[in-house]
Order: C-alpha cells, then structure tokens, then sequence
C-alpha cells in the first residue's frame, strides 16, 4: 500500500555536498504533515521538468537515510549530460517545491529477517545501501552487518568518514588521491577482494545486497551465484534500465 497517491508535494528544505559531483537533498511536505515511513532500500519518484526538455518526465533516487527521521534524504550524482541529474544540481536548491510520488521498490532491508546482512556498492550506489545500515543501526538489533564500498577516491566518496559502530565496514579506493586516508584497501572491490576480507561463513548465511554500475552488479551477483549463494540470498538493484541476472 503506498503511502500516499498520485503526486504529494515537498520542499526542498536543505542541500548538502557529500562528495565530487554528488550533493543530498532534504525534504519536508509543504503540507506539514507526517514524513511516512519506508522500507530502507526504497526509492522516491519524482516528477520534474528540466529547462532542456519539451515536457516533463520521472526521475528515480532512492531514499539514502534510514526511515523514522522528520524529512527524507536523497543523494544524486550529476552526470555529465544527464538530464534530471543536471536538473536537480543546476535548478534545485532549498526552497524548490517538488512532485513526489510515495516510496516504493521491491529492493529493501527485511527487518523480520534475522540473517547476517552485507551491504556491497560502488559509486553512487551506495545510497539504499546506506539507508539499510542506518536502518540497521538505529534497531539496535545486534544483527550482523558487513558494508564493503568502492569509490575512485576520497574526493568522489560520498558519506565519507561513517562508520557506525557495530557495522564492519571496508571502504576500497581504485585511485586514491595523495594524501587520502580513512581507506582500507587500495584497488577495485571485485568478487575476489570482497571474497579476502569477507568471513568464509558469510557464503553460508548471510543476505547479500548488491548495488552499482552494471558490470559490477553482474560480476558480483555472478560471483556469489557460483560460490552456492542462492537467488533470494543475492539481491540487487541496478540505477539504470532493468537488468535480469540468473
Ligand atoms: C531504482 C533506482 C534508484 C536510483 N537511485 C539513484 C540515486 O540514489 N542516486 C543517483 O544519483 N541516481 C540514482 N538512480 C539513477 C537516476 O534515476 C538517473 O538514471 C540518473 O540520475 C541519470 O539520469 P539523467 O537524466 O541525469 O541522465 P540521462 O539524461 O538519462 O543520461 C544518462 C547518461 O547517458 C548519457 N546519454 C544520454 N543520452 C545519450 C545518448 N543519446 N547517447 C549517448 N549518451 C547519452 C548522458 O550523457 C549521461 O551520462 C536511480 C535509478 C533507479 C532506477
């Protein structure tokens, strides 16, 4: 059941630089009512119309904080000719009203599960992934959580520097520039590298969630296939045109 139908209206109401190219949006209802709930892992929809185009269309972020806070947080990287990633970054700032439709997305963090979880992203991919862990976090529940990330560097690492208690985290730079710290592994995170730093037991057990570019979602939904992970235990969300891996 959505949280609301059709279109409901937010405020923009403050705007953060999180890395190179990459900013979060926070929002609030011009109606001043309630900030439904979500599952972590969902997205929003908005309904935009930028300056280049003849008419309005939709764009997808997902929601990059935990449920339960008194605004939603989206995180959007600008790519270079991308027309609502353009928008947001060009034309929307605090104060801008924007069309949302309710959360929504079969990509989420079940909280009646109880199996250790790892968390695998590059790039921008990291926002439902974020949003589960802080999720994770806020319960309080002791579950197992593993949060392996991939950025070029500390400049295009978004949320740079969290490292929630309880959660094992390995952030892997590709290019890390001179002088970045707060790195655990220097080079790509690929199936073989989350494989050296991830407990043998995880293969059993654990959830995977996966997010990122479509090279790295196939390589790592194909890794853990062949390592006996079944389908329901490797889960992914691409940001792109729908993917179906087998
Ligand atoms: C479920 C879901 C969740 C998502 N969550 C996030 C999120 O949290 N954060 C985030 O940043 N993104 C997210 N995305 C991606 C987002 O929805 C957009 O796809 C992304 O912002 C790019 O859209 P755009 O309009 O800026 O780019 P587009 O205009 O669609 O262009 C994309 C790229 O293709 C190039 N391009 C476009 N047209 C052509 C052409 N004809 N020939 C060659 N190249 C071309 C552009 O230059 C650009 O680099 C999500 C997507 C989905 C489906």
């Amino acid at each position: 059941m959505p949280a609301w139908s059709g279109v409901r209206q937010f405020t923009v109401v403050d705007r953060r630089n999180e890395a190179a190219n990459i900013d979060s949006f926070f929002l609030k209802p011009v109606d001043g009512g309630e900030v439904q709930g979500y599952l972590p892992g969902q997205y929003l929809r908005f309904r935009v119309k930028p300056a280049s185009e003849p008419k309005p269309g939709i764009a997808t972020y997902s929601l990059s904080d935990r449920p339960g806070l008194d605004h939603y947080r989206i995180t959007i990287k600008r790519l270079p000719g991308g027309r609502f990633s353009g928008h947001f970054h060009e034309a929307v700032h605090a104060g801008t009203v924007l069309d949302v439709a309710a959360p929504n997305g079969v990509f989420f963090l079940d909280a009646a599960e109880t199996a250790p979880v790892v968390l695998i992203s590059a790039g921008v991919g990291l926002t439902p992934l974020v949003s589960m862990r802080n999720a994770l976090t806020a319960a309080g529940t002791g579950r197992e959580c593993w949060f392996l990330h991939s950025a070029r560097s500390a400049a295009e690492h978004a949320f740079r520097g969290e490292r929630p208690e309880g959660v094992e985290t390995r952030v892997f730079y590709s290019n890390p520039g001179v002088g970045d710290t707060g790195f655990d592994v220097r080079g790509r995170l690929t199936p073989a590298a989350a494989e050296a730093v991830l407990p043998a037991g995880l293969y059993e057990s654990a959830i995977f969630y996966i997010c990122g570019p479509v090279e790295f979602l196939c390589d790592h939904y194909q890794a853990l296939r062949a390592r006996g992970v079944s389908k329901e235990r490797a889960r992914y969300e691409f940001f792109g045109t729908t993917v179906a891996l087998d």
